[in-house]
């Protein structure tokens, strides 16, 4: 037997509650819900997503059987509501509108007051005994089916309306009177007999078959079909249709209309939010000709309405245990619920909305964690634009999203000019091509950083990010002119006097000072966070390399350091000298002089992070930049470091050039540069080791993980291994320390011939950590600092769906990773794997690393809290 085609809802019969939504499609499942919980829903019908696909599988055609359905579901309606199809005294009128079983708002076709005609129109005007409104609806009709139905331009109807208007010298419709309403509809019936060649149909059923195909047909449109691209909404049969009986918000005085969310969605408070119009229709909420009064205003108007309401707020949130968004209407006194489906929020609200359905009984922890999209955290954790401000903003251009948050300042175009004006008390932009090690005092100077070009793992979204600071890297349509000190972004020209305001959270740049707001760590948020951490499996540490960074990432949750990238720890005036004069040195004897000096520097630094992470594990990586990135690259900037040296600037500049590599990311970085300077190592070592034996000493346990990275071969491992471990017997040694250390040294995971011969590095590693910036970049062969040139073309015409610096690509570096798991393990069985590259904290790759069997993942600080939850929800999904 052929499938059910449609499911009647109403008093006589609830036919649909508990059928799937891919059935029904949400709208048709909730009517089927609200009626079966006795809300005051107007009866109807659903067609199933079902018939969608049978007709587009028949070319178009409704298939066999469905209207004789159609027809008994009307039957029953009549008799549900003692009104008949086309009656000239009490008329049954109906919407036809679709329904999805994701929603797609405005995509597709509704039809309103279907079943008017010649003879039920009269019909109307007597049971309401208002011809007024009932050629007013007539006219409705007759417009919105020839638009939607028959595709007929607007336009045409809008000529014929002026004339009526033109005839009764009035300006607005509601002043055209019941008559001019009257040969308004004549004319309209001419109008569409002229532009579809047939008279508007008289049966209302034919009416209704013509919607129906109408809404199936909306279903494949271009624009719903792009919509459903760029919303990723797949496997989907097609659109229900709804088929509803009409009431009216209009009717007078004692009608309204109105829009509402069971509790405030931006804020999360649990107080009925939301809004009105008295005698008016859904569009008009919606189209915001009137301006709506809030519901808390609506006792008022009418306090039994406002009682009722209040009371299917707590039916509705009992009933599906979440906040709700409805819409209502109310005709003649009456109260009617015409929608509800689960409200949209802000991050700010879903915490605390998750926490209160807990207390209230109506959720349990582990569906409250559920029910918080990790990423929405962001709010809570970062000041950020205030609604009404940054909409009224008027946006210059949008870059990358590369590090959330709000930012107002003035433009400085070099780190120097950002450190000096933020001294003298100004709020900086940094504004750069792309920044570079040289540039972070300038950036820490910057309450938010902009570069023209560069992506979301540049060296400005990795650091910004890591502070948890505002970054938009790659605005390509930023022009910048560092010399004269401005920029131009579609030919307005800003300068360090004009304003700026950076949203880290969506990539654009915005003129002016968009008003900002202060997060608030409510009670609710770490309530959350302590649930989630009761169910996840995977640990979440965090990528710092300084002890303020340590101890804020330890504040948010951290269990430990992942990733610290020990290159950023050289960069501060009293060291960067000593760098430099190591890179400038010709002989080992110099470079290990240099070394000595930045050995201090370094064992400081390592017994603040040990002592800020307090017994948790601290991954130390070896040096990994490329070295040219420590040397000034302006002429300027190169005699002045020849002055300070006391060598000659042009032996920099030669040096500097003899550094030179065509591809730097390719080139003399990572362990390679520890085969070549070994001195490097042995100095990063000894300062590792004393620090922990200084700490061991004051009764602070430290857990150093020291890490090699960018290894594509075991041979580079079993080497460097060796020197590490002589490097801490001989440092040990002359310490004459003799209490315990706890050191285990492993290696990065980030070239993608590491992931294919991971067995043999097994042997020489006691851990794994997968840098996935670097593999993502060598694996997709796209350079890490320049995709900004082409990102967003591949974005626009849907090569990739996101950015695979942002989300792991799980089909193809994902299988790199896999099988860097499995054959590591392979060797080792119970090998601790990580991942410390930016995908740690991007919940769709935790959840990707929970699935892969990794220990934990790292992620900058300020998506501690995110990764966390993101672990709980993998966890709870894959159990
Ligand atoms: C990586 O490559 O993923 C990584 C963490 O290292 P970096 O970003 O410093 O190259
Ligand atoms: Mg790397």
């Amino acid at each position: 037997m052929a499938n059910k085609m449609v499911y009647y809802f109403g008093k006589t019969k609830t036919e649909g509650k508990g059928k799937p939504k891919a059935l029904l499609g949400g709208k048709g499942l909730n009517l089927a819900e609200m009626t079966s919980i006795g809300l005051p829903v107007p009866p109807g019908f659903t067609i199933t997503t079902e018939v969608c696909d049978q007709y587009y599988k028949a070319g178009k055609q409704l298939p066999a059987g469905l209207m004789d359905e159609v027809g008994k579901a009307i039957k029953k309606l009549e008799k549900e509501l003692d009104k008949k199809f086309g009656d000239d005294s009490n008329p049954l009128l109906v919407s036809v509108r679709s329904g999805a079983a994701v929603s797609m708002p405005g995509m597709m076709n509704t039809i309103l007051n279907l079943g008017l005609n010649d003879i039920s129109t009269e019909g109307l005007a007597k049971a309401t005994k208002n011809e007024r409104f009932a050629y007013d609806a007539y006219r409705r009709l007759i417009n919105m089916f020839g638009d939607v139905v028959m595709g007929m331009d607007h336009h045409q109807f809008e000529v014929a309306f002026d004339k009526i208007k033109k005839k009764y010298n009035v300006s607005d419709d509601t002043e055209v009177p019941a008559e001019g309403l009257k040969e308004l509809c004549e004319a309209y019936k001419e109008v569409y007999k002229q532009h579809t060649g047939e008279m508007f149909p008289q049966d209302p059923v034919a009416q209704l078959e013509l919607s129906i195909e109408a809404v199936f047909g909306s279903w494949n449109t271009d624009r719903a079909v792009k919509y459903r691209e760029i919303e990723g909404i797949r496997h989907l049969l097609g659109t229900a249709v709804n088929v509803q009986s009409m009431v009216y918000g209009n009717m007078g005085e004692d009608s309204g209309t109105g829009v509402a969310f069971t509790r405030n969605p931006n804020t999360g408070e649990n107080k009925f939010y939301g809004e009105f119009l008295i005698n008016a229709q859904g569009e008009d909420v919606v189209a915001g000709i009137r301006t709506p009064q809030p519901v808390a205003e609506m006792p008022k108007w009418n306090r039994a309405i406002h009682k009722e309401l209040l009371e299917v707020k707590k039916t509705l949130e009992n009933h599906y245990a979440e906040m709700q968004d409805i819409e209502f209407t109310i005709e003649r006194g009456t109260l009617y619920m015409l929608q509800t489906r689960t409200g949209k929020r802000t991050g700010i609200a879903a915490v605390k909305i998750a926490c209160d359905l807990v207390k209230e009984g109506l959720i349990d922890q582990k569906e409250a964690v559920m029910r918080v999209d990790p990423n929405a955290l962001t709010q809570l954790l970062l000041p950020s634009f205030k609604t009404t401000a940054r909409n009224a903003a008027e946006v210059l251009c949008k870059g990358i999203n590369a590090s959330p948050g709000a930012a107002v300042g003035k433009p400085a175009f070099t780190a120097e000019e950002a450190r000096e004006r933020k001294d003298a008390g100004e709020n900086i932009i940094l504004v750069r091509r792309e920044t570079s090690p040289e540039d972070v005092d300038g950036m820490s100077a910057a309450v938010g950083i902009l570069t023209s070009t560069g992506g979301a793992t540049s060296h400005a979204a990795v650091v910004a990010r890591g502070w948890g600071k505002c970054c938009v890297a790659g605005a390509s349509d930023v022009e910048i002119d560092e010399k004269k000190k401005r920029m131009k972004v579609h030919g307005q020209t800003l300068g360090v006097n004009d304003v700026i305001s950076l949203d880290g959270t969506t990539g654009e740049v915005m003129l002016g000072a968009v008003e900002t707001q202060e997060p608030k760590l409510s009670g609710d948020f770490a309530k959350l966070m302590k649930w989630a951490d009761e169910y996840r499996t995977l640990a979440v540490r965090t990528n710092a390399d300084s002890p303020a960074d340590s101890k804020r990432a330890r504040d948010f949750g951290a269990e430990g350091i992942g990733l610290c990238r020990t290159e950023h720890m050289f960069f501060e005036p009293d060291r960067i000298i000593h760098m430099r004069s190591m890179i400038l040195a010709e002989e080992e004897k110099e470079r290990r002089q240099a070394l000595s000096k930045l050995l201090p520097f370094q064992r400081k630094d390592f017994e603040g992070i040990f002592k800020a992470m307090a017994g948790l594990p601290v991954t130390i990586r070896l040096l990994d930049p490329p070295l040219h990135e420590f040397l000034p690259h302006e002429s300027a900037a190169q005699k002045e470091m020849a002055t300070e040296l006391g060598v000659k600037a042009s032996d920099i500049k030669k040096r500097i050039e003899a550094l030179h590599e065509a591809n730097p990311m390719l080139g003399h970085r990572g362990c390679r540069l520890s085969i070549t300077y070994p001195e490097v190592l042995e100095m990063q070592v000894q300062a590792i080791t004393e620090a922990a034996i200084n700490c061991g000493k004051k009764k602070i346990k430290a857990h150093p993980e020291i890490m090699i990275p960018l290894v594509g071969t075991y041979k580079e491992l079993a080497l460097l291994r060796k020197k590490v471990e002589e490097t801490i017997a001989s440092t040990v040694a002359a310490k004459k320390f003799d209490g315990d250390l706890d050191i285990s040294i492993g290696t990065m995971i980030e070239i993608p011939r590491a992931c294919l011969t991971a067995d043999e590095i097994a042997e020489h590693a006691d851990f794994f950590s997968f840098g996935t910036n670097d593999l993502t970049q060598m694996a997709f062969g796209y350079s890490r600092d320049d995709i900004g040139g082409f990102l967003p073309d591949y974005l626009e015409q849907e090569i990739l769906d996101v950015d695979p610096f942002q989300s792991l690509d799980q089909t193809g570096v994902g299988q790199l990773v896999e099988l860097g798991v499995t054959k590591g393990r392979s060797t080792k069985k119970a090998l601790k794997i990580g991942i410390c590259g930016e995908h740690g904290g991007d919940p769709s790759s935790v959840e990707f690393c929970h699935r892969v069997g990794l220990n934990y993942v790292s992620c900058s600080p300020f998506r501690v809290p995110i990764a966390r939850l993101a672990a709980a929800q993998a966890a709870i999904t894959n159990s």
